[in-house]
């Protein structure tokens, strides 16, 4: 069985092509540019290609609402030329097939769940830290959506009491993503994360923020597994840093021995590693057929 899989990012769009056992057949990346460059790029590259189904992750905000007159589109992004964008429609003018259309984040966690870090889990959390923060749930096991979708990485979070950076989220200044994305980290210490490695203070204030969201995750949805991926990671001694602060953070009041004892096994990578976004809509994909 063939499937196609679009990672939609607002820098660059990964296509592949996969099967269900989540195996990438062939993989793609373009840059994104405006909607009808792109589009065509991403419809060549599917053309004659036999897919049985489409699955989208997308940068949003977005319309997963499959029952509104919205469904498909990209809403109100900042990114303008994709802003109120019918790309499910788009796609549909080509191929006449199944398609499933999610965050990205959404579709990263129903990967994961389906073939990496939260395999058999019903309950998980996915949270990217990379140009933007974002985060994808599934709770017991479907994805979440409602109003629109979580926006989990727009969280308000208490301020560093060292850091006065003024925060880098175009609508909240100083929300997760404003204080702990990878542009922030750059505007805050003048420098880009790859370059600040060995600097302490950087990661120290990079991992107060994110296990303050990670610590309100964990309270509000209850997850099994949080997974966490995007560039910024890349600097693996974060994660035993976010750890040791989540468990600071909920100070003893989760009394599991997911989080008392083996956090190492419950706050991770994605196992689906650089393939976490692409398997994400390869799931999103298959999940459409059934
Ligand atoms: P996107 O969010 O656009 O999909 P990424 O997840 O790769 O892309 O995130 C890009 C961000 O991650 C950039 O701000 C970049 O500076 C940061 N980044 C990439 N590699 C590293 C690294 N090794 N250490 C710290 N930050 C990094
Ligand atoms: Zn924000």
């Amino acid at each position: 069985m063939k499937i196609g899989a679009i990672e939609a990012g607002g820098t660059k769009f990964v296509l592949g092509i996969g099967n269900e056992n989540g195996e990438i057949l062939e993989r793609l990346s373009i840059p994104t540019e405006e909607p009808s460059v792109t589009m065509a790029k991403v419809i060549e590259f599917f053309k004659g290609k036999n897919i049985e189904a489409l699955g989208v992750g997308c940068f949003g905000p977005i319309d997963p609402n499959e029952n509104s007159e919205t469904y498909g589109y990209i809403t109100t992004t900042p990114k303008l030329k994709w802003a109120n964008y019918n790309i499910i429609g788009e796609l549909k003018k080509y191929f006449d097939i199944p398609m499933g259309f999610d965050t990205d984040v959404n579709g990263a966690v129903l990967g994961e769940a389906t073939w990496g870090a939260a395999k058999n889990l019903n309950s998980s959390v996915y949270i990217t830290v990379g140009t933007g923060i974002g985060a994808g749930a599934m709770v017991e096991g479907k994805m979440v959506h409602g109003l629109l979708h979580p926006e989990m990485g727009h969280i308000m979070v208490k301020r560093h009491e060292k850091d006065s950076y003024i925060g880098k989220c175009p609508y909240h200044k100083d929300c997760l993503e404003g204080m702990a994305s990878g542009p922030a980290i750059e505007e805050r210490w003048g420098k880009k994360g790859h370059e600040l490695e060995e600097i302490k203070e950087v990661w120290e204030m990079e991992a107060f923020y994110l296990a303050q969201a990670i610590a309100n995750f964990v309270l509000i949805l209850s997850p099994e597994k949080i997974i966490v991926g995007g560039g910024v990671m890349n600097q693996k001694h974060l994660f035993p840093m976010i750890r040791e602060e989540v468990i600071k953070n909920l100070a003893g009041y989760i009394n599991k021995k997911e989080i008392l004892e083996d956090i190492d096994l419950y706050i991770v990578p994605p196992l689906l590693g650089d393939n976490a976004g692409l398997c994400g809509a390869l799931a999103l994909g298959l999940k459409s057929l059934k």
